[in-house]
């Protein structure tokens, strides 16, 4: 039998003698994490991921991961709780995070990113150089690069090293579920167009959301319909839609990663450090719009709800020298995204702007508290000044299977399939239901620590599990 994809099959017509105990579904951060977890916990799986070479949105996000109580962040003396952490993360989700993920994925990052570190040799380093909106210690985590690209090949290479098997070019279409939505076995598309079919004892769906499914994203965030979307385009929902065939529940749908920095038309992120460090973004009238250090996922709506759906990030040489310590905003400066302007008559013709307006903004970019957005600055810009032109562009969701403590799916009853898990993309995050909960790092929390957390789960449920 032949299923469309993507589609949950009778599990008394799989015909198959192969088996695994495990089949994970994805191979980026979320799914190698957890393979890596569960070689370390010597239960067997495999990894079945669609593209040609394991990259996802990972490879293509800027890789930093936020973690408190890390070896890393000892290393470089920083202070940090879980619970600290935990309060970062309901703050910004205005306390409508799913609490005992938010405490689950608290705990478990550090213990992740450490095992990965010392199992797996990699090296992270805390950003300790300025902070993220909505966190109140040094925590995010990157590899040296400071790409996602990096880690995922850093990944890819612990995964080898450890033997683990990656299948690639395996693109899952079917799962096998019997009456109880117990999980039997999946199926996945070969190069050659044919299906082949797995046994296996548990399934982790880490394949991410629906950012790359167009009718979804119109239909469950319509104020990102129209929206640039700079994930993997392998996002296309298909845990969701699996998860409504075997009756799973779904939850915090409306939330997700925007990003209001993404230069046009370039198609390349600089880095929201800027913004925080002082730089702003200005409109065509030449106004500000909102006060930028509230969160970089919220700035995406704002900035596509100005004239043209643009804005222009401003800065001045002080910023031009602290952002080029990104190598994401050296590629795209490559790419001829940074403009200049002497003064400020110069930046109004490159915006396009009233001059008139223009200066009037800059003068209110003073040290204080700026009354119409409620912003603070250190200090004001200084010319000359430099501009990108960005658009708001959704980034990934946030919304997905509901999933327990232990990344178990969730029935509409709230009790746990047997052996179904999700993590990463593929579950609800920890930003409660809309654009403003997004913490910077959720995304990376949420595949790391969940992967993490998956993993364990499935070695107690095949213990519990063995004759
Ligand atoms: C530009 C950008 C910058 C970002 N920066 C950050 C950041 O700095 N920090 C942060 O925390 N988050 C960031 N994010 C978000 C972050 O990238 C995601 O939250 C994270 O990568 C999700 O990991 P994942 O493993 O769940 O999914 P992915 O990394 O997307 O992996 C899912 C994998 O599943 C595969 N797959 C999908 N369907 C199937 C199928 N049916 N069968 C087999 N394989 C399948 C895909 O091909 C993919 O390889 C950024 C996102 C973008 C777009």
């Amino acid at each position: 039998m032949s299923a469309p994809w993507p589609q949950v099959c009778s599990a008394n017509e799989l015909q198959t003698d192969d088996h695994t105990p495990m089949v994970i579904v994805g191979a980026g951060a979320c799914g190698l994490t957890a393979a890596l977890a569960l070689h370390r916990l010597g239960v067997a799986c495999v990894v079945l991921e669609r593209d040609a070479f394991a990259a996802g949105s990972t490879a293509l996000s800027s890789g930093f991961v936020p973690a408190p109580g890390t070896l890393a962040q000892q290393a470089q003396g920083i202070t940090d709780s879980v619970a600290l952490f935990a309060d970062d993360i309901q703050a910004k989700a205005h306390g409508q995070a799913a609490p005992h993920l938010v405490q689950a994925y608290a705990q478990s990052i550090g213990p992740a990113l450490d095992a990965l570190a010392v199992h797996h040799g990699l090296p992270w380093q805390v950003l300790d150089n300025f902070l993220y909106p909505g966190h109140s210690a040094h925590r995010m985590h990157a590899v040296p690069e400071k790409t996602g690209a990096g880690l995922m090949s850093r990944l890819q290479a612990a995964a080898d090293a450890a033997g683990v098997l990656v299948l690639t070019q395996a693109q899952v279409t079917e799962l096998w579920a019997d009456d109880a939505q117990r999980l039997h076995g999946v199926g996945f598309v070969r190069p050659d167009g044919q299906t082949e079919r797995i046994r296996c004892d548990a399934v982790l769906l880490a394949c991410n959301g629906f950012g790359g499914a167009t009718t979804m994203v119109k239909n469950l965030l319509p104020e990102m319909a129209e929206a640039t979307y700079a994930g993997h385009v392998g996002n296309d929902g298909s845990a969701i839609v699996w998860g409504q065939q075997l009756g799973a529940r779904l939850a915090d749908l409306g939330a997700y990663q925007g990003h209001g920095s993404w230069a046009v038309p370039q198609g390349a992120l600089i880095s929201w450090a800027l913004m925080m460090e002082g730089g702003v973004q200005i409109n065509a009238k030449g106004e500000r719009f909102h006060d930028e250090t509230q969160g970089y996922s919220e700035a995406a709506v704002h900035v596509l709800a100005q004239p043209g759906g643009v804005a222009w990030n401003v800065f001045d040489d002080t910023l031009l020298a602290f952002a080029q310590e990104f190598p994401d905003f050296v590629a795209a400066q490559g790419a001829g995204a940074v403009l200049h302007a002497a003064d400020a008559a110069a930046l109004a013709r490159l915006i396009g702007c009233p001059h008139e307006a223009l200066q009037a903004t800059l003068n209110a970019v003073q040290s204080g508290t700026d009354p119409v957005t409620g912003r603070h600055f250190n200090r004001a810009l200084q010319a000359p000044f430099h501009a990108i032109k960005v658009t708001g562009a959704l980034f990934h969701t946030q919304g997905g299977l509901d999933i327990d403590a232990q990344a178990r799916v969730l029935r509409e009853d709230g009790t746990p399939l047997p052996n179904l898990l999700a993590a990463g993309g593929a579950a609800r995050g920890v930003s409660g239901q809309a654009v403003w909960g997004y913490l910077s790092g959720n995304g990376l929390l949420s595949a790391i620590a969940g992967g993490h957390i998956a993993a364990h789960t499935v070695e107690q449920l095949l213990k519990d599990s063995a004759p």
